[in-house]
């Protein structure tokens, strides 16, 4: 379907509705589509897109970012994913522990990891993201990479966000990425409309349309937009891995505090390699109660969609990618970040 005929259906739809309708995307890649693509501004004005929990740098939490940045400090070799280095916290940043000599590099995978770790053999990996990033660092464990888990299941997240009621959500563009993953299934239990979606600019607004005509008939289906990747079973073998390595536990997530069962902890089988238990030591001498986001950064409410980031008084004022004062300004995937370059 063209741009134009789906943008007239969108208004169609949204003219029938009749009211405000709220839509969460909970996925980086589908906030940077968004925001890249100016799909908001040529929404009806009554359809409002809301950005979630769905950028892993921003979900993962304070006290996580100052024990990693606390192991480089002490002396341990760290090795992550680029935007983490730039996340401030108790301790500074993992770029400025590296100012101060310590040993921190960034990657671009668990592979490169794993070549790094033969000239730094007691390198740590700090893995973050969700079921989509979470084999390939179960594959590298198993390969003998010592690593600090904060992955996390993606489901809890969105069932914690309807739990609460805080914002009121009429449909999800699920998450593409974590769907090619888990597959259709598990979203059954969430009772909200949602569509999965992929990652192209007719993708989403095909996603929008679905979404809106779920709404229209009151709804509440799981359907699919993107079959081209995301199968009804997902990746059996990345779930094998995964539940291999991994076991579930409670997860931290910045803005929400603690979600039960949406942890990825390391099985005791490979403790070997779970930085959390191999440096004990130096992660319980951490004051844990000053792991804080940054005075005034209002990231947890932009991650659970209670704000946009505009309503932050600190947005583009003094807090801008450049000089970025929260997580949700640093990383690509952040909506703060999305909505500055979006404004540029
Ligand atoms: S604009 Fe900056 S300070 Fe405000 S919530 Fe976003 S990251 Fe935090």
């Amino acid at each position: 379907m063209e741009k134009s005929e789906m943008l007239e259906k969108i208004n169609k739809l949204a003219g029938e509705i009749g009211r405000d309708v709220n839509l969460m995307e909970v996925c980086g890649t589908h906030t940077q589509v968004i925001s890249r693509s100016g799909i908001c501004k040529v929404l009806p004005k009554n359809v409002h897109l809301i950005t979630g929990p769905g950028c892993p740098v921003c979900v993962t939490a304070q006290g996580d970012i100052d024990a990693i940045i606390s192991l480089a400090l002490a002396g341990v070799p760290v090795a992550t994913y680029g935007d983490l280095l730039r996340v401030p916290g108790q301790f500074g940043s993992l770029d400025q522990a590296r100012e101060k000599g310590a040993k921190v590099f960034d990657v671009y995978s668990t592979e490169d990891a794993l070549k790094l770790k033969e000239e730094n053999p007691d390198l740590v990996f700090f893995g973050l993201g969700f079921e989509t990033t979470t084999p390939m660092t179960a594959w590298a464990i198993k390969k003998g990479l010592t690593v600090y888990s904060t992955h996390k299941r993606f489901l809890p997240a969105m069932e914690a966000l309807l739990a609460a009621g805080e914002v009121r959500i009429d449909g999800f563009i699920d998450p593409g990425h974590v769907s090619a993953i888990i597959g259709e299934r598990p979203y059954d239990d969430l009772d909200a409309a949602q569509v999965i979606t992929g990652f192209t600019e007719d993708d989403v607004l095909q996603g929008i349309l679905m979404l809106l005509d779920q709404i229209k008939e009151n709804r509440k289906d799981v359907e699919n937009q993107y079959k081209r990747v995301v199968k009804k079973e997902g990746n059996k073998n990345a779930r094998k891995i995964i539940n291999e390595v991994f076991e579930i536990g409670d997860g931290d997530w910045r803005g929400f505090g603690i979600i039960a069962n949406s942890g990825l902890e390391i099985r005791e089988k490979y403790e070997k390699f779970d930085a959390k238990k191999k440096y004990k030591s130096i992660l319980d001498k951490i004051d844990f109660s000053k792991s804080v986001d940054p005075n005034g950064c209002r990231c947890g409410d932009v991650i659970r969609g209670m704000i946009n980031p505009k309503q932050c008084p600190m947005f583009a004022r003094v807090c801008t990618p450049e000089n970025p004062v929260g997580p949700c300004m640093v990383s690509v995937e952040g909506a703060c970040h999305n909505f500055f370059r979006e404004a540029e």
